[in-house]
């Protein structure tokens, strides 16, 4: 069974009642019988929806409880608040705090973000770089911006730039910014060291030899020379090796069960442009090496990262062990992503190289540059970072959850106008010519709006198909009209009807509408999913065309508005906008 709004709704609101009424862990059974009991529909399809239960109790019982209320209470209303029986409003404070650090002296906390300019920064980076800078403006402490820079052939200035926007976009501030490539020659010294002390080595096999003694645990004879052979090491950093034909391995333990010890590479050599340093240097150390020398140097003294770095660990504080460097406290989070959406650079850019998205910005992207297009704001994006906290937690928090942050923050500022997608022309026989003024928000007071209306007026084709003869439908805001005809000439539908009241009547569907003179052209946008389960959806950017209010033209590019029963979109052009959700 397709699910369904109606039943999607429903389930959702159920499990999040549910949740709150239990500590935030909804219970799988209680929801599966609260569904059964709300229909007969649902009841009898039951087998096809509880795996669609399943689903959503595990997505919500992963959110915090203030992240619950808020969903809730955006179901409510959304006009399901029958269905929860909830009438208390909650509030999601404005500010979520996280915890304490451990080891942390007012004054003395550095923490630093360290992005590989290698593509565009998306809501991932921004979940690391919010709690980074947290945590210093926390304990009155720096920040630090340091791009991860060290493989000539993934950096490019732009972006370099791209997070830069991207940072400051979100309002955060660094107070250092700097490169690990501005350290090269220092990272050479402390590479240097580390062969000369008999702690790593130069080794020359290929890399399938590398790759076969790594996996069953054995040495190489390049790790067996003896430390007083100094000529290999010259002849490195002299630069008389070419690229793959030798590299720099940490002396870990090639027999350790973690692999990330099992000599791991600190050095490679690269022909490529640099965009910082262009071609003076093929030299260049990993992330591995490069990542505890520089937190260390730079005085950081708490670095967060992603869990899945945790085999990593052993490496970072051996190296620094062996340097003989301080060692910062390592504090790590889980990798934020959601079902659909490719979180990480490395999935994002071949989308982007093979052409299949023309650019990163493109809305069905989770970039912080296409969010931001998409009419995401700054403080919904941290709000939802700060509700997720520290936890370690693999589950993937439901996209609705960023969007229900987003929608409290847009709702006051967005004017409420009519879209019909697809038009399908309405002559209202008996009407006279009238002007309206319209609320440009219900409850809050963004001005109003004149329109004059004639006898024909537009609705959206979606509406239009379910007219019978005989129904009686209200134009939204103005009055209602009983279908006379429908017609239909090849593919153009055209509908005669007449005035029938003035009064609201709950009895009869509410439609939107655009008066004809006063329409404009108007698209939009609209992202999907990119994926299903792993594969791309060709679906996945739908253009809505058809006709807004002639209004909407007043507005200026970036402002929000929101269609009626459609959803909140951004403006991007004179007659254009990006859907941003429902
Ligand atoms: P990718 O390049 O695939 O986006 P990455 O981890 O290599 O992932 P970096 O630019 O090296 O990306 O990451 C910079 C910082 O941002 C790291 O500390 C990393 O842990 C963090 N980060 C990256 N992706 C995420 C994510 N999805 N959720 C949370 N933090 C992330
Ligand atoms: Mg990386």
């Amino acid at each position: 069974m397709l699910l369904n709004q109606r039943l999607r709704d429903s389930i959702k609101a159920a499990t999040l009642q549910n949740a709150l009424e239990h500590d935030g862990k909804a219970k799988e059974d209680a929801v599966i019988g609260k569904i059964a009991a709300s229909s007969t529909e649902f009841r009898s399809n039951l087998k096809s929806i509880v795996p669609a239960i399943k689903e959503v109790v595990l997505e919500i019982n992963a959110l915090p409880q203030d992240v619950q209320k808020l969903l809730l209470e955006q179901l409510g209303s959304a006009g399901s608040s029958q269905h929860t029986g909830l009438t208390e409003k909650s509030h999601v404070a404005s500010s979520i705090p996280l915890p304490k650090l451990e080891n942390a002296t007012r004054g003395k906390v550095i923490t630093r973000f360290p992005p590989e300019p290698s593509g565009y920064p998306h809501i991932g980076h921004a979940k690391a770089a919010i709690i980074d800078e947290y945590y210093a403006r926390m304990y009155d402490g720096r920040f630090i911006l340091r791009f991860d820079d060290t493989n000539p052939l993934n950096e490019k200035l732009e972006y370099y730039e791209a997070f830069t926007l991207a940072l400051e976009w979100l309002n955060i501030r660094p107070d250092i910014i700097k490169n690990t490539s501005d350290d090269i020659e220092l990272l050479y010294d402390y590479g240097r060291k580390l062969v000369l002390n008999g702690d790593a080595y130069v080794c020359t096999c290929n890399q399938q030899k590398i790759h076969d003694l790594r996996s069953k645990g054995i040495e190489c004879d390049c790790r067996k020379r003896p430390t007083s052979d100094t000529r290999n090491i010259d002849n490195f950093f002299d630069g008389r090796f070419n690229q793959n034909e030798a590299i720099i391995r940490f002396k870990g333990s090639m027999a350790d069960q973690n692999t990330a010890m099992r000599d791991p590479t600190l050095f490679r050599i690269i022909n490529g442009h640099h965009p910082k340093l262009g071609d003076k240097y093929r030299i260049w150390p990993t992330y591995d090496f490069a990542a505890p020398i520089e937190d260390s140097l730079d005085g950081v003294s708490h670095a967060f990262r992603t869990k899945e770095y945790e085999l990593r660990n052993a490496l970072y504080f051996a190296i620094l062990e062996r340097l003989g460097l301080r060692k910062p406290n390592m504090i790590e989070f889980s990798r934020l992503e959601f079902n659909g959406l490719p979180v990480s650079k490395r999935k994002i850019k071949p989308l982007i190289e093979n052409d299949i998205i023309k650019s990163w910005d493109d809305p069905r992207l989770p970039t912080l540059a296409a969010m931001k297009r998409r009419g995401f704001i700054p403080g919904a994006i941290r709000r939802f970072v700060l509700s997720l906290g520290m936890t370690l937690a693999e589950t993937k928090p439901p996209f609705e959850s960023l969007e229900a942050f987003n929608r409290k923050l847009i709702e006051p500022e967005s004017i409420r106008l009519f879209f019909v997608k697809d038009p399908v022309e309405i002559m209202i026989q008996n009407s006279s010519a009238r002007e309206i003024r319209l609320k440009n928000h219900p409850n809050i007071d963004l001005g109003t709006r004149r329109i004059k209306v004639s006898d024909s007026i537009y609705i959206s084709k979606e509406d239009a198909i379910r007219l019978r003869a005989g129904n009686e439908v209200r134009l939204i805001e103005m009055y209602n009209i009983r279908i006379v005809e429908i017609k239909t000439e090849g593919t153009k539908l055209t509908i005669l009807a007449s005035w029938s009241g003035d009064n609201i009547r709950p009895d009869i569907p509410k439609i939107q509408w655009v008066a004809k003179n006063d329409d404009r052209q108007f698209e939009i946008l609209v992202p999907k999913e990119l994926y299903l389960g792993d594969i791309y959806n060709v679906n996945s950017l739908e253009v809505w065309k058809g006709l807004a209010e002639s209004y909407v033209t007043h507005l200026k590019p970036d402002s929000k508005v929101q269609f009626v029963r459609m959803g909140f979109c951004r403006i991007e052009g004179a007659n254009s906008a990006i859907f941003t959700h429902k």
